[in-house]
């Protein structure tokens, strides 16, 4: 990791696209946990394909920020989200981080959730695909290929909730009851309650994001999913709100005898389909016949539940990447949390990191150094380069948890190569440098 304090400053256009300089200064915190691991494989690896891609012309200037509990440890008496951070990650526009620890008890909330809150990142995107050679539970891995945008501010996440017994659940127990006529509940003296806000503005940025994803990357289909027919006011709403949406700011249009709306790609000419499916069957959909969905837009818990499920479908969370964007503004995260039970032993899987390195690559417009770190994680997955998590996985797929895991990749037919966090970075570059590495 090359830390430099220098490079230019990313600036957000008044339309909210964003102007990148050559150097651009990326600010990077290393996270908790296995972050300490995987945070500089990612910087070495980034480092490497775009000097790979441009030969110098172009480079990252890293800018490395304080948070979490690896910071509070060197300096205890220190806010583990410093404000400074902050206005760093807000100043310098598009960032990298690695898994942060939430503090259990005390009442301290996710520092996650708080920087998201704070940036008005709204859109969390998780694209969910299948590596070739990764052992999957599902017979057809191949066929998921889909991005997830989950809505990051709003619903349950924004945390009003009250315990049970407490003075305020009395409260608005009474004030339901007397106030808005609701009947009884039938444990009153034990309820707890939480509120979940759903605002008309807050689905349509979301879904807006969604549908212009699917322009620009010519994808057939936006699928809102959505719990309506139980919370009609919000789940239902997010629904009505998407396709009102669809009308008028996209053009969509009905097509006699099929549901739903439709758009045509203004770049492609091609149709994109805008659907919605009830949560509940969109779950047991995506396990039987995933190749239907292309892009999901959905409510902030649906989308926490769906992508960890969707990225065990295709090998886990260990290669599963995620961005958190708002207008402009944009943390690439990978999606897992701290682990903290292999920190520290060069046995966490980078890819996720990684994969959300190549994402953030792709939106400051690097796109040549994206396509090598795509080239070189797949490359090296393929050729049997896999951590710790993906032997577990594969075995536990294979059905026989204790055998050795000197196996031939069924698949793709290469043996399997043992690597820690360090040496799956080395796999990676290894693949990058060679052209055209299982495409
Ligand atoms: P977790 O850290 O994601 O770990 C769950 C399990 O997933 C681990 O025990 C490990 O399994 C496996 N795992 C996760 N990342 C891996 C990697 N890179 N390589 C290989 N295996 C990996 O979830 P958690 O234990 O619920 O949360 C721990 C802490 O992380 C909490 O403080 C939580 O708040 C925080 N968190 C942060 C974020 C974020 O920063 N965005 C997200 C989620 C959680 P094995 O036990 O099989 O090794």
């Amino acid at each position: 990791m090359q830390i430099q304090k220098t490079g230019e400053p990313i600036r957000v256009r008044a339309d909210h696209g964003i102007e990148v300089p050559d150097h651009p200064r990326i600010p990077v915190i290393e996270g908790d946990g296995v972050g300490a691991d995987i945070t500089p494989v990612m910087c070495k690896v980034v480092d490497h394909a775009v000097s790979q891609a441009y030969g110098g012309s172009r480079a990252l200037a890293w800018h490395p920020v304080a948070a979490g509990g690896g910071h509070r440890r060197a300096c205890p008496e220190a806010n583990p989200l410093p404000e400074e951070t902050l206005e760093i990650l807000k100043r310098e526009v598009v960032s990298i981080k690695g898994p942060l620890e939430t503090p259990v008890g005390g009442g301290v909330r996710s520092l996650n959730v708080a920087i998201r809150q704070a940036l008005d990142l709204y859109a969390c995107v998780r694209p969910i695909r299948y590596f070739p050679g990764v052992v999957s539970p599902v017979r057809h891995p191949e066929d998921v290929d889909l991005v997830v945008f989950r809505e990051n501010t709003e619903d349950i996440y924004m945390g009003i909730e009250w315990p049970m017994g407490s003075d305020e659940a009395q409260r608005l127990q009474r004030f339901l009851n007397t106030e808005l006529g609701v009947a009884p509940l039938r444990f009153p003296s034990t309820t707890a309650f939480g509120i979940k806000p759903v605002s008309r503005e807050g689905s349509q940025r979301l879904i807006a994001k969604a549908i212009q994803y699917a322009i620009d990357a010519d994808r057939r289909s936006v699928t809102l999913v959505h719990k309506g027919n139980i919370m009609k006011y919000t789940e239902g709403a997010f629904c009505q709100w998407g396709y009102a949406l669809a009308e008028s700011a996209f053009g969509a249009r009905r097509q006699a005898g099929q549901r739903g709306l439709w758009i045509t790609n203004p770049v492609t000419g091609r149709e994109i389909h805008i659907r919605d499916m009830i949560a509940d069957n969109f779950l047991q959909q995506v396990l039987l016949d995933p190749a239907q969905f292309d892009v999901i837009a959905t409510l902030n818990l649906n989308g926490d539940y769906f992508s960890d499920a969707l990225a065990a479908q295709v090998g886990g969370i260990g290669i599963a990447p995620g961005a958190n964007i708002g207008d402009g503004t944009a943390v690439f995260e990978a999606t897992h949390g701290t682990a903290p039970d292999i920190a520290g032993q060069d046995a966490a899987n980078p890819c996720s990191m990684l994969l959300s390195a190549e994402m953030m690559l792709r939106y400051i417009g690097f796109h040549e150094a994206a396509d090598l770190v795509l080239a070189g994680v797949r490359g090296a997955l393929a050729h049997g380069f896999w951590t710790p998590d993906l032997i577990r996985a594969a075995q536990r797929a294979q059905g026989h948890a204790q055998a050795e895991p000197a196996v031939t990749l069924a698949e793709t037919g290469f043996a399997l190569h043992p690597v820690g966090t360090r040496g799956m970075g080395e796999a990676v570059i290894l693949y990058m440098d060679v052209p055209g590495a299982l495409g």
